[in-house]
C-alpha cells in the first residue's frame, strides 16, 4: 500500500514538475458532477459516468466492475505523465484531448472489417480489441485478465492524442501510408502499461 502510495505521489509530481503548473489536473472544480455521477446497479447498463479530474471525460460502461471512474481516472494519469516524459504537450493538445474524451468499454470483441496491424501491415475481417470512432471516442474492450493494463486504452489514446496534435490518428501505426506513429509510440504504450500494472489495475 505503502509503495503504490509512493509511486502515486512520485507520478504527481512528475506531472506538475513538467511545466503546466501545481494543478494541472487536480484543480476538481467540477467536484459535486463527479460525486453524483457514478455507477449504479439498478439502473440499466450500459450507465454513462464522468471521470474524476478530466474536465468532462466520461466513459459508457457495461457493468460497475467495468471500470469504477477513479481506475480510469488513474490510468489517465499514467498515460499523460508518460507521454509528457517522452514527447512533451506544450500546446496541452493532448491534456485537451483527456478532458473531452470518452471510453465506451465493452465486454465483447468485435470484428473490423479492416484495419492495420502494428507494423503497418493491413488486415480484412480481423478480431479487434479497441478502435478510433470519432474526435472525442474511443470503443475499448476490457483487456485480459479483466485488466486495464491489459486492454488496449493506451494504444487507442495514442491514437487520439496524434489526432490532436497532428490532425491524424495515423490508423496504419509503425507503417508508413500515414505518418505520426513511431517506435518510441509503441514502447511509450509498453511502458505505460507496466507502470499501471504497479496499481494492480
Ligand atoms: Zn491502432
Amino acid at each position: 500500500m505503502l509503495k503504490r502510495a509512493v509511486i502515486f505521489l512520485s507520478l504527481m509530481s512528475c506531472v506538475t514538475c513538467s511545466g503546466h503548473g501545481p494543478s494541472v489536473f487536480l484543480s476538481n472544480e467540477n467536484k459535486p458532477i463527479y460525486k453524483s455521477s457514478k455507477c449504479d446497479t439498478d439502473k440499466p447498463f450500459p450507465q454513462m459516468v464522468l471521470i474524476p479530474f478530466f474536465e468532462t471525460a466520461s466513459q459508457i460502461i457495461p457493468n460497475c466492475h467495468t471500470y469504477p471512474k477513479h481506475q480510469t481516472a488513474l490510468a489517465f494519469f499514467v498515460f499523460y505523465h508518460k507521454w509528457i516524459e517522452h514527447f512533451g504537450d506544450k500546446d496541452y493538445a493532448v491534456r485537451g484531448m483527456l478532458e473531452k474524451i470518452m471510453v465506451k468499454w465493452d465486454t465483447n470483441k468485435k470484428i473490423s472489417k479492416k484495419g492495420f496491424s502494428l507494423d503497418g501491415t493491413p488486415f480484412k475481417n480481423h478480431t479487434i480489441i479497441g478502435r478510433v470512432e470519432s474526435k472525442t471516442i474511443v470503443w475499448v474492450w476490457q483487456g485480459y485478465d479483466h485488466k486495464i493494463s491489459q486492454s488496449a486504452l493506451f494504444h487507442e489514446l495514442v491514437h487520439m492524442a496524434l489526432r490532436a496534435k497532428n490532425g491524424v490518428a495515423d490508423a496504419d501505426h509503425e507503417g508508413f501510408k500515414y505518418r505520426g506513429w513511431s517506435l518510441r509510440h509503441t514502447n511509450m504504450i509498453i511502458e505505460s502499461k507496466q507502470m499501471l500494472r504497479a496499481f494492480n489495475l
